[in-house]
């Protein structure tokens, strides 16, 4: 029987072959949830969702969409954002 933390689903299972062929169950923090537009709730594009630790060493760049309220808003809720502040309302 696994430790009393491993019997929930919070960790997902992953199935590993280990030397001497035979495959053993490890226990992985799951990935957390994808970025959605902060007006829409479409998921976003161009933003992964990976594990802090990998986030940390990724370039800013590979993070988000380089534009205003890239990350943040999907690209249709932008134009329309950037639009509506041209005309001053
Ligand atoms: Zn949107």
């Amino acid at each position: 029987m696994p430790r009393g933390m491993y019997r929930s689903r919070t960790f997902r299972r992953i199935f590993v072959k280990v030397p001497g062929n035979t495959v053993k169950l490890h226990y992985r923090r799951r990935k957390p949830s994808k970025a959605k537009c902060a007006n829409c709730k479409k998921l976003l594009i161009g933003v992964p969702h990976e594990l802090p630790l990998k986030m940390k060493n990724m370039p800013k760049t590979a993070k988000r969409p380089e534009r205003p309220y890239g990350g943040m808003l999907c690209s249709a809720c932008t134009r329309q954002l950037l639009k509506q502040k041209a005309r001053g309302g």
